[in-house]
């Protein structure tokens, strides 16, 4: 799912376009392209690769007008090609789509049926064609595009642009999120906030199931039962800078450096300064009223939450269950009374962890949500949306939002544990006090990226890498992995360590890097028994523990890495 934006303006679209695809750029993609209306005629640009080709091919050719829209593709439906690039142009109408049409093989064989030929391999044709097919029957765009929209399953947003119409675009959402912002006789749309953010700061954020008719001063929204809706327009806050590197290589690496400010600023709305309790927005939540709680979320947000629960279980004693939101939402699982169900997911729209918050509804007696986007639908859905000020996260692979994630759901297991009696007073005190010196733990464990790229360096010649950890090292270890697997495209598995007899081993040899996440604590000993085992077979241990682990345990490893920064 990649970028949309749309502009009903007073100046040249195209470069405006251009420029807010930039700012959905740190999505990925792998084509872009765009289609304005210009003196009535619709006309696209198209290219494959960075938008730096869309650029030079907008110098050479350009695309005057003042209305448009725009699309990054990563590409679900067909290879990426110039030819599968949005905007995608049947007769009249112009469409982008973020998403997947599911149904698409039958409106394909059906238009088919009717002679219309496709010029593409995507799903989205599919849904051009069908508004052209409505048009040619007489339909007003308006109509056809409702038409259209009614004939559709799966997730998406889209925009739509009309040959002959300067004035109008029409815009749609489900499971997919788009947002119109608000300028002086301008109108856009953008899938993301960001998108627009220099642009305006006054968006609306469209609904499940929504669509508008926009003109450059006019919006009619009607939601999924085609009733007029209402909805707020906020003026929003998103700091442009946030989308600049600030002088790191990359926003990874901007993200992973700000964490110690940002777990600082996500502690400091829990645990106000001078207070010794755990304090939660609005009407909060009394945990001694649950006897169970269910989380979902998917990827490293599904990791957040196989941590948490060991933090649930031991400190506040609630029996906890943790499922990955495609597998929960689709088992239909039964939720017994007293259950609070919790949903985790950085940008507050990841569509399974929606659905599955859906399927809870009037079943849980309380949904809670751990998001970092407050305006999301998740975290509007919710009874009781907890932030986790994490700030703007561009990189797509989760660093800073995961360890706020992890940070504010450990303070909601010291409120669940205060609720339910569970905790003494000294050992709350000593949970919090640990928090508070989290920032500090964390800007000294990132002091050490010297030792960690060397390290790195030799982990990049692996083909394989094994992670394991036993308790809460455990659920780090699988997002150790996730996150190898995701930036260097190296294979990594993660096992809970007493599960290395039981197949891995068989694996290892003198090819086989093992990262090992092991403090000195009670498991322990059990860690390093498995590092011999390792070792025995020639396997290469990279240990990552604190200064009385490394003491103990780093003879005979690779390589040795002190997270806690006390070298
Ligand atoms: N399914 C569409 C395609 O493959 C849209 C992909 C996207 O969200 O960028 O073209």
């Amino acid at each position: 799912m990649c970028g949309i934006v749309g502009v009903l303006g007073n100046h040249e679209a195209a470069p405006i376009l251009v420029e807010a695809l930039k700012r959905l750029e740190y999505r990925g993609y792998d084509s872009a392209g765009i289609a304005t209306v210009n003196k009535g005629t619709l006309a696209r640009r198209r290219a494959l690769g960075k938008l730096v080709n869309l650029s030079d091919l907008l110098v050479h050719d350009p695309l005057p007008g003042k209305s448009g829209i725009g699309h990054t593709r990563w590409a679900t439906h067909g290879v990426p090609s110039v030819s599968n690039a949005h905007p995608h142009r049947a007769g009249s109408v112009a469409v982008v789509h973020n998403g997947i049409i599911e149904n698409y093989r039958e409106l394909r064989a059906e238009l088919a049926g009717i002679g219309l030929e496709f010029q593409t391999e995507t799903d989205t044709e599919t849904v051009a064609l069908l508004t052209q097919h409505y048009l040619e029957q007489g339909l007003s765009p308006v109509a056809a595009a409702n038409q259209t929209l009614d004939r559709l399953q799966g997730a998406f947003a889209l925009a739509f642009l009309f040959d002959g119409e300067e004035d109008l675009m029409i815009a749609a959402r489900r499971g997919s999120p788009l947002a119109i912002g608000h300028g002086d006789g301008e109108m856009f749309v953008g899938s993301d906030a960001i998108a627009l953010a220099p642009l305006t700061d006054r968006i609306t954020y469209l609904e499940e199931g929504d669509r508008v008719v926009l003109s450059r001063t006019s919006f009619e929204i009607r939601d999924a039962q085609g009733a007029l809706a209402n909805r707020a327009m906020k003026t929003i806050q998103i700091d442009v800078t946030q989308v600049d590197k600030a002088g790191h290589k990359h926003f990874m690496a901007k993200e992973i450096a700000e964490q110690p400010t940002v777990i600082a600023e996500a502690i400091r709305h829990y645990l106000p300064v001078g207070e010794d309790a755990v304090h939660l927005p609005g009407a909060g939540i009394d945990f001694s009223q649950i006897d169970r709680l269910t989380m979902v979320a998917c990827g490293t947000a599904y990791y957040a939450c196989l941590t948490a629960k060991y933090w649930f279980e031991q400190i506040a004693r609630i029996p906890v269950e943790v499922d990955v939101a495609s597998e929960f939402r689709y088992r239909e699982p039964p939720i017994p009374g007293k259950t609070a169900a919790l949903f985790v997911s950085q940008s507050g729209e990841t569509a399974d962890t929606l659905a599955a918050l859906r399927y809870c509804e009037g079943k849980a007696d309380k949904i809670l949500s751990v998001a970092n986007v407050a305006e999301s639908s998740i975290a509007r859905e919710s009874d009781l949306a907890l932030p986790i000020h994490a700030g703007v996260e561009i990189g797509v692979a989760s660093t800073k939002a995961f360890t706020c994630q992890l940070s504010v759901l450990l303070m909601l297991a010291l409120k669940a544990a205060t609720d339910r009696s569970e905790i003494t007073a000294e050992d709350l005190q000593a949970h919090i006090s640990a928090l508070r010196g989290l920032p500090n733990v964390l800007a000294a464990a990132l002091e050490q990226n010297d030792n960690i790229r060397q390290t790195a360096q030799k982990l990049s010649e692996a083909r394989d890498v094994l992670f394991l950890g036993r308790g809460l090292m455990f659920p780090l270890a699988l997002e150790g992995a996730l996150k190898l697997k995701e930036i260097s495209y190296i294979h990594a598995e993660a096992y809970a360590s007493g599960e290395l007899k039981h197949g891995p081993i068989a694996l290892i040899d003198k090819q086989m890097p093992v990262v090992v996440f092991a403090p000195k604590d009670r498991l322990f000993d059990k860690s390093v028994s498995n590092m011999q085992e390792v070792m025995a077979r020639k396997g290469k241990v990279v240990l990552i523990s604190d200064a009385p682990g490394l003491k103990e345990g780093g003879e005979g490893t690779w390589e040795t890495i002190d997270a806690a920064g006390a070298r």
